[in-house]
């Protein structure tokens, strides 16, 4: 499985999962429809499945366009089929869905929305977490509780620490210096915001991050309780 970044809006980033031999793909929250078409034209793509994270519009916003020129079927979250548009396939908490090469485990991570989910391609160690988990940061609780963020992220914790972080949007060096002011001689922070700033000069994205990275410089995975958590997320949203 090949995985494209393909940006999207002003910061977004949709993904797309190709299976290099049939030509068939996956997208990931596809904010909109025409960069995901360019893609997917220009490399002779078969789009089959459309995935999301969450209803957030900057996540769905492709879904109805991309699932009508491609018979594409949409696939979310069974507690959010109220809101995920052209939704086709209900996927639930801790369930393994599998089409071809394309083998994900689905896990309920609720925090930024109540149905937010994250898909982890076990096989690729790639994890694709939506507003969940940013590179050195978090999404903003809008519907849920800390406690309940600060819990979806002790489970993204847990998985391997070479797994990839394939985040929703393009925050890495605005993030740096929230994490830089609660932790300043954090040199693997130091060494990270150095890499993400050439990255960035060359015009590449700084994702993805790996989580063993995350956990040495995200302020917010660092967190010891929901305490603190919610103590760095509240100075963060006024930051
Ligand atoms: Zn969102
Ligand atoms: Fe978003």
């Amino acid at each position: 499985m090949k995985i494209e970044i393909i940006k999207c809006l002003e910061d977004n980033f949709s993904y797309l999962l190709i299976d290099e031999i049939t030509r068939s793909a996956v997208v990931i929250d596809p904010s909109e429809a025409e960069p995901v078409i360019n893609k997917i034209e220009s490399l002779n793509l078969k789009l089959k499945f459309i995935m999301n994270t969450h209803h957030h519009y900057d996540h769905v916003g492709g879904n109805k366009e991309l699932k009508k020129l491609y018979n594409a079927k949409v696939i979310g979250f069974d507690q959010d089929k109220h809101r995920i548009p052209g939704i086709d396939i209900l996927v639930k908490n801790d369930e393994i869905w599998k089409d071809g090469i394309f083998e994900t485990k689905i896990f309920h991570i609720p925090g930024h929305t109540l149905g937010h989910v994250c898909f982890y391609f076990f096989k690729e160690n790639a994890l694709f977490s939506g507003d969940t988990l940013f590179s050195l940061g978090c999404g903003r609780v809008f519907e849920c509780t800390h406690k309940e963020m600060f819990n979806s992220l002790q489970l993204i914790k847990n998985l391997p620490l070479d797994t990839e972080i394939y985040c929703g949007h393009e925050y890495t060096l605005k993030n740096s210096d929230f994490c830089l002011k609660h932790d300043p001689e954090n040199k693997v922070l130091l060494t990270k915001i150095k890499n993400v700033k050439n990255l960035l000069s060359v015009g590449k994205p700084t994702i993805p991050s790996t989580l063993g990275e995350e956990l040495q410089t995200n302020i917010f995975l660092r967190s010891k309780n929901v305490k603190n958590f919610s103590k760095l997320r509240d100075l963060k949203d006024n930051f």
